[in-house]
């Protein structure tokens, strides 16, 4: 038995502000991450493998906010967050504030293979990139129009924002999956907030905020308004609130989204699966990029409320 979920960000993502065509071309992303991912699984393959695939998918895709649709930083530079966890043996690996790496979940996953460390930043987790040869592109492979519109509108109103201004939309993405061997695996990726100042970290590094899998509860990759995230420690709370209080993946994720964050003003959703390949796909915004699948649920890829 498997199950995967995937999401490619939360946010004010409105039917009236998504034209046909984008709606069309934001599902065939989705569907297309989903089933990379699904397909190693089908055939027997690690829930890690599944999550690492289906990010580096959304991550080659202009679409979302990580990797080749990374915002702009103030700076009018790409700093991305990424990281990636075992739920089998806890093992993790993350970077933060790293520019012109292809892939940032697959840097990820080296320190968490090849290094004896769980957190990179900066110039450092760079020089790992270039030591084990993974792809960097130059500043123009994550240059587009429309991310950097968005970037002067909120640079000259001096501010800070999620990805888009008009519509508030978080595009992180992530994915979550239990395998055949009953293993939970978890990957969140993204760029950030647009204009983001001072080398600004989110949760999508923060093992325990963005990310985290547990074998014994579950795996969970979260998208929102970062800061409210790291307060929260939200993918750990979840996994805590079955652990020590016996809540189902459902309750869990619905008091941590639907309350808990809410009451700290937080915004935005979590992607999670649980040893039983329960899926669930909980946020307090008006919409979340997602999907899911699994060896008894046909895909399916979803945006608005
Ligand atoms: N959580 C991310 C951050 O704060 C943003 C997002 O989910 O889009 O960096």
């Amino acid at each position: 038995m498997y199950s995967i979920a995937i999401h490619g960000g939360a946010g004010t993502i409105l039917k009236s502000q998504l034209t046909a065509d984008m709606e069309k071309a934001y599902s065939g992303s989705l569907f297309a991450a989903l089933q990379a991912g699904e397909r190693i699984l089908k055939e027997g393959g690690a829930a890690l493998d599944a999550v690492t695939a289906a990010v580096k998918l959304l991550e080659d895709d202009p679409l979302f906010n990580a990797g080749k649709g990374s915002v702009f930083t103030f700076n009018e530079k790409h700093e991305m967050d990424a990281s990636i966890m075992n739920g089998a043996n806890r093992a993790c690996g993350a970077v933060a504030g790293v520019s012109n790496v292809k892939n940032p979940v697959l840097l990820a996953r080296m320190v968490m293979e090849q290094t004896e460390h769980v957190l990179l930043s900066g110039e450092g987790a760079e020089e790992l990139a270039h030591e084990k040869g993974l792809v960097f592109e130059p500043d123009s492979y994550f240059f587009s129009e429309f991310r950097h519109r968005q970037w002067k509108q909120v640079h000259q109103s001096g501010t800070t924002s999620l990805d888009h201004l008009d519509e508030k939309k978080f595009g992180t993405v992530g994915a979550v999956a239990l395998d055949d061997q009953g293993n939970l695996a978890a990957a969140t990726s993204t760029g950030g907030m647009t204009n983001k100042k001072y080398n600004r970290i989110g949760d999508t590094p923060l093992i325990g905020s963005g990310t985290y899998a547990n074998n014994e509860t579950c795996a969970v990759s979260c998208t929102g308004h970062g800061e409210f995230f790291i307060r929260q420690v939200t993918a750990y709370d979840i996994s805590c609130l079955m652990e020590y209080r016996g809540l189902s993946l459902s309750e869990a994720c619905t008091l941590v989204v639907k309350n808990k964050l809410v009451e700290l003003g937080g915004e935005g959703g979590v992607i999670a699966v649980d040893r039983k390949g329960n899926i669930e796909m909980v946020f307090n915004s008006e919409g979340m990029y997602r999907g899911r699948a699994g060896s008894n649920l046909p895909a399916e890829v979803a945006i608005y409320g």
